[in-house]
């Protein structure tokens, strides 16, 4: 299985360049907060529990969102992978995600990491509150504390797996095309 975890800041283009591996690569595309939006939308259970931390821009427990993300998995009988997007976003998450993969017998294949400066995130993001209609991309405190809860406890995951080996940093600045080729190359390589 090629299962990867496309990694990056709030705006970096995780659910964009997404769409460009799951066609590539045919993989299973799980973003958390696609999923966490969807609950939302259908006024689930999770879905108004997690609304109470996305609005502020914190992040959904790690107990809910691990639960979540293995019942996501588990829907999936023989997938040629998985691309992860949102996820993990903590330590405790990608040990779990290393534990699930591993009850399945099979592994983390890499980590590809979008960097993009937080200068252009911000500009990024207030351009797509235009668009998304997400209450999290609407407020610059909102926007400012995603970017911070990203740098306490999102970005120490990368070490997580540099000591894994498994770590690519790949440029995402330049068009969407240019990003996506990159995102090839170091799967191909
Ligand atoms: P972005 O990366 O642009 O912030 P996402 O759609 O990935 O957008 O996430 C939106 C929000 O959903 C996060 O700010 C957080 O509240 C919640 N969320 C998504 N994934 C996770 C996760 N793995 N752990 C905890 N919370 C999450």
């Amino acid at each position: 299985m090629l299962n990867v975890v496309l990694f990056g800041p709030p705006g970096a283009g995780k659910g964009t360049q997404s769409e460009n591996l799951v066609k590539k690569f045919d993989l299973v595309h799980l973003s958390t907060g696609d999923i966490f939006r969807a609950n939302i939308k259908g006024e689930t259970e999770l879905g108004n529990l997690a609304k109470s931390y996305m609005d502020k821009g914190a992040l959904v427990p790690d107990e809910v969102t691990i639960k979540m993300l293995e019942s996501e998995v588990k829907k999936h009988e023989s997938p040629k992978g998985f691309i992860f997007d949102g996820f993990p976003r903590t330590k405790a998450q990608a040990a779990a995600l290393d534990a699930l993969l591993a009850e399945n017998n099979t592994e983390v294949s890499a980590m590809l990491a979008l960097e993009v400066p937080e200068e252009e995130l911000k500009i990024r993001l207030a351009k797509r509150a235009e668009t998304s209609g997400r209450v999290d991309d609407a407020n610059p405190k909102v926007i400012q504390n995603r970017i911070d809860v990203y740098q306490r406890e999102t970005a120490p995951v990368a070490a997580y797996y540099q000591d894994q080996d498994k770590y690519r940093g790949i440029n995402g600045i330049g068009t969407i095309e240019d990003i996506a080729n990159r995102l090839y190359e170091a799967l191909e390589a």
